[in-house]
């Protein structure tokens, strides 16, 4: 039996996701409040050029705003986004984890201040000693999990 690859439509307009940490597809759809109800294509765990594997979203009619890119870099850092626009790659970035995240994620400590129904928006900053963790603001916990993490 011969090997086929499927052949992934490009797209006219919208936004393709290239890079993502193997199995972390929908994860970047959650954080980006994407419903799955929309038209695109999603690999997952795709052979990359590089060696390994990655998972790639083609999104059609969307296109990612920097702030959505740096909150896609939560879940998969070093993504490469690129906007299509008439079929052509107009814009294309790699998606930077934010500094401080603010709403999006909720802290794991059950008796954090965030967490107390209070007024009071979740806060996190990414850690310096560290590639990719976040410190709660109100209560010092570490977030390493942070696909775990994002409110619905
Ligand atoms: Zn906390």
């Amino acid at each position: 039996m011969s090997k086929k690859f499927m052949k992934v439509q490009r797209i006219e307009h919208g936004t393709v996701i290239d890079h993502i940490l193997p199995g972390r597809a929908f994860d970047v759809l959650r954080v980006l409040g994407i419903s799955t109800d929309r038209s695109m294509s999603i690999l997952i765990n795709s052979h990359s050029a590089k060696g390994g594997t990655k998972d790639i979203l083609k999104i059609e009619d969307v296109e990612l705003s920097d702030e959505e890119a740096s909150r896609l870099a939560l879940v998969s850092p070093h993504a490469t986004v690129n906007i299509i626009v008439e079929g052509k790659v107009v814009k294309k970035f790699n998606a930077e984890a934010p500094v401080m995240v603010r709403g999006v994620l909720s802290c794991s400590n059950p008796n954090c201040i965030s967490n107390q129904n209070e007024p009071i928006q979740s806060e996190f900053r990414l850690s310096l000693d560290s590639e990719h963790r976040y410190v709660c603001t109100y209560c010092q916990r570490d977030i390493v999990d942070l696909a775990r993490r994002i409110r619905s």
